[in-house]
């Protein structure tokens, strides 16, 4: 049944209530969470299946690569460190601070809000989930109304499988979130547009509470002259099929010089007829678009530049052919705003350097690629591009990384999650330092004196 607007204060007193309580700081309790997420997600897969089926027509694959499989293996990652990652974390006491003990200590925050997007409906609200349960906090998860199919399997299945005295889902959309928004949490972590993340960020002042934004942005994808041409087509088409390119680090657009224009086109058009065969509006492996406004906006976009590859789109079936635009403008349409679609603008640079300056130019991305053989541009691009992550030759499969920290910077978003990023997350990392009362060192007390001033230069 809907939680009524008027019952979030007291929902959010009782999970407050039971964070104070401890219930959730014994890691037997976190451990047992953890548990019973996997179990929700392995005696699930077919009703999730079927949700993700009826949001977004995703293929079962797609269901395994993009949402499970980083759910389970973040679930395992997290439970094997579990014990590590909530120890005291040791630091040196330097000389004035001696005899003493200093240290970290991870503590829960109490509890946080979880909002979720539409496009990995269940990934998104879980890969924080796991993390804020982990770290020991209570959890308020609100998944994307948008995915509707899938935000009700969650409000079903979370609280047959998780302690409902710690986590609570609620549904809903503009009006729930900001009545939920004016709660007060101990942290709130927000996936979704900029836009948004602006109301999130306005609400969270209102009550001084930390935030994490985690935006997207037009991820830019660097081909160089000696890329291998064939690889780097089929890794960009399957970065940019999966989910029918609603996936926030996709590659957004293509730079290349204008000699390996029309070779990379030519294998991109191989590419995807080997994925998806010869109609792949028909193609049962290739995800439909999720509603009629972002349909309308992306097919909105083929009128940019000249369509090069594809550009058919079933308005019935919410399905659009992966489209490469070539002779686009920086200015045009297709190059303001993220393109969250399968519209893939394919622009010509002379050389590296003008592909490093143009993304320079703009806002900071969550992801950036760069195909290349050549050691050297390698180097160059990591040091000179500021972006979320990173990935050579290759396209998101940074994501199946557990140790490496997944989030924005800048305009794509702040903070980081995944494996112990993620912990920490949703930690406070409390410092504590521990003094023994002799033998008591007095050069700090007063009266102060030259000698005490050279001793304290010398071991302060
Ligand atoms: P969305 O429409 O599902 O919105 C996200 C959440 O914000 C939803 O839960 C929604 O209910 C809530 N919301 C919407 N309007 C609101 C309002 N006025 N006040 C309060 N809450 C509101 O998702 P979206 O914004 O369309 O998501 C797409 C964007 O998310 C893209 O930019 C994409 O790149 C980004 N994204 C980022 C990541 C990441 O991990 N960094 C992952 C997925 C998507």
């Amino acid at each position: 049944m809907a939680i009524e607007t008027s019952e979030y204060p007291a929902l959010i007193d009782g999970l407050r209530a039971n964070f104070d309580s401890g219930l959730t700081r014994a890691l037997d309790w976190r451990r047992g969470q953890l548990d019973a997420l996997e179990r929700m997600l392995s005696e699930n897969e077919e009703a999730i299946g079927r949700a993700l089926a009826s949001d977004l027509s995703k293929p079962e694959q797609e269901v395994l690569l993009g949402e499970l499989s980083l759910l389970y293996s973040e679930i395992r990652h997290a439970r094997r460190r579990l014990k590590r990652w909530s120890r005291p974390r040791r630091v040196s006491t330097p000389m004035v601070g001696q005899p003493g003990r200093s240290w970290v200590q991870p503590e829960p925050l109490g509890v946080v809000l979880i909002i979720g997007a539409w496009n990995y409906p269940v990934q998104l609200v879980l890969s924080p989930l796991i993390p804020a349960l982990a770290a020991g906090n209570c959890a308020v998860v609100k998944p994307s109304e948008i995915a509707a199919s899938t935000a009700s399997l969650m409000a079903e299945l979370i609280p047959r499988y998780l302690d409902s005295g710690a986590i609570r889902v609620v549904e809903g959309a503009v009006e729930e979130t900001t009545a939920l928004l004016k709660q007060r949490f101990d942290h709130i972590f927000y996936t979704g547009g900029a836009a948004v993340g602006r109301i999130v960020m306005r609400a969270a002042a209102e009550h001084l509470t930390p935030i994490t934004l985690e935006l997207g942005g037009k991820s830019p994808c660097v081909i160089d002259q000696d890329a291998d041409l064939k690889s780097a087509a089929r890794r960009i088409v399957w970065g940019k099929c999966l989910n029918a390119g609603q996936t926030c680090i996709a590659p957004d657009y293509v730079l290349v010089s204008a000699e390996q224009r029309e070779p990379l086109i030519k294998a991109m058009d191989t590419e995807l007829k080997a994925m998806y065969g010869d109609d792949l509006l028909l193609s049962r492996d290739y995800a439909r678009i999720i509603n009629r406004p972002h349909f309308e906006r992306l097919v909105g976009y083929l009128g940019n530049g000249q369509v090069a590859l594809g550009g058919r789109f079933d308005e019935s079936a919410k399905r659009i052919e992966p489209t490469v635009l070539i002779e686009v403008k920086p200015d045009d349409a297709v190059m303001q705003e993220e393109i969250f679609g399968p519209v893939l603008p394919v622009l010509t640079v002379d050389c590296i350097d003008q592909a490093v300056e143009f993304i320079r130019e703009r806002d900071k991305p969550l992801a950036a690629y760069l195909f290349t053989r050549n050691r050297g541009n390698q180097r160059r691009f990591i040091e000179s591009i500021s972006a979320g992550n990173l990935c050579i030759n290759d396209t998101l499969m940074f994501m199946s990384v557990p140790e490496l920290p997944f989030g924005g910077v800048g305009m794509s978003g702040m903070g980081q999650y995944h494996g112990k990023a993620g912990f920490d997350r949703f930690s406070h990392l409390k410092a504590v330092m521990k003094r023994a009362r002799f033998p008591e060192v007095t050069i700090r007390f007063a009266p102060y004196s030259r000698l005490k001033m050279r001793l304290l230069k010398l071991f302060g």
